[in-house]
């Protein structure tokens, strides 16, 4: 059906929208991003940190949160969607790659406590390497994380994983911590695997934390890979009225388009480019 008007909210994991509009030469631009790993510790570490107990945490106390921050070589290394009582989750959406990200259920009572740990991405600095993809440079890079994690991982959705204090060593570990993650860890050097801009920094991230955090720098926890997408690492452009700028009716919206970087601001963006469009008849 023909129409004159369209919302284009496809998310920041429609990677075949991006390369669309790339091939059909309609403007986008590379945006600076963050990625990472996920921790994940015991529930009860977390609670005796934050809560200053021993034990476990109070009945009437719901499963502690945290967050931290820590600049290092002049990035921000920062936890992103902490899930207190949560699990790890599979997030890929394609074959041959590996993305987690984290959930906590309504009562938040799994025995586990995950975060992403992620490091701050200058689209301007960091992707030399990646410029001839110009405003899909930094999708490549993501890919090939994704592809890294893939191969370190086993070849399924089994993800790379490492214990934290062993990959602050970076030493290799034997074996790993239970973990909420369904379809399995397998033991991988993410020290040597991740690209230095990132786990460099998470190294030392990691290690400032434990001096915010007395006991959150155990090998109790472990990191998995990869925490790819966390927003987009492409903006759709639009003009003040939330068009294209070079196709009249387009209207870029929500995550993927760049203009929102949860639930909350990706409908409330829905709304502004809903209310947009009526105005432009
Ligand atoms: C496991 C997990 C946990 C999260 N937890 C939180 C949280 O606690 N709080 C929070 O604020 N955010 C959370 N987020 C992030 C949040 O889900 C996103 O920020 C938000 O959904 C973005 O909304 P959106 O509408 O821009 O895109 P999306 O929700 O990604 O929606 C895009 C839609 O477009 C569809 N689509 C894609 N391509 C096409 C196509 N070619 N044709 C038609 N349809 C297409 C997709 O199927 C999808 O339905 C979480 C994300 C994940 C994966």
């Amino acid at each position: 059906m023909a129409v004159n008007k369209v919302i284009l909210a496809t998310g920041h994991s429609a990677r075949d929208i991006y390369e669309l509009l790339h091939k059909k030469e309609i403007a986008l631009k590379a945006k600076s991003f963050a990625m990472g790993v996920r921790v994940e510790h015991p529930q009860a570490i977390i609670d005796q940190i934050q809560y200053h107990c021993s034990g476990d945490r109070d009945e009437l106390l719901p499963a502690a949160a945290y967050s931290l921050v820590q600049q290092v070589n002049n990035r921000g290394v920062y936890s992103f969607c902490m899930c207190p009582g949560g699990f790890i989750v599979p997030a890929a959406t394609a074959n041959g790659e590996v993305v987690v990200n984290g959930m906590s259920p309504s009562r938040r009572n799994n025995k586990f406590a995950n975060s992403g740990i992620v490091v701050e991405l200058d689209i301007d600095r960091d992707f030399a390497k990646y410029e001839k993809f110009g405003p899909l440079k930094g999708l490549e890079f993501q890919k090939d994380l994704e592809k890294i994690a893939f191969f370190a991982g086993g070849r399924t959705q089994t993800a790379p994983a490492q214990r934290l204090v062993d990959f602050v060593d970076g030493k290799l570990s034997s074996d790993l911590n239970d973990c909420s993650y369904q379809p399995g860890l397998n033991s991988a050097p993410l020290h040597s695997l991740l690209p230095k801009i990132i786990g460099g920094r998470l190294r030392k991230g990691f290690a400032a934390f434990g001096k915010k955090m007395h006991g959150y720098y155990t090998n109790e926890a472990n990191i998995i890979g990869v925490e790819s997408r966390t927003s987009s690492p492409v903006n759709i452009p639009r003009k003040e009225n939330l068009e294209h700028p070079e196709i009249e009716g387009l209207f870029p919206c929500g995550e993927g388009g760049g203009y929102a970087g949860g639930i909350v601001s990706a409908a409330m963006d829905g709304e502004r480019c809903a209310e947009a469009a009526i105005a432009s008849f």
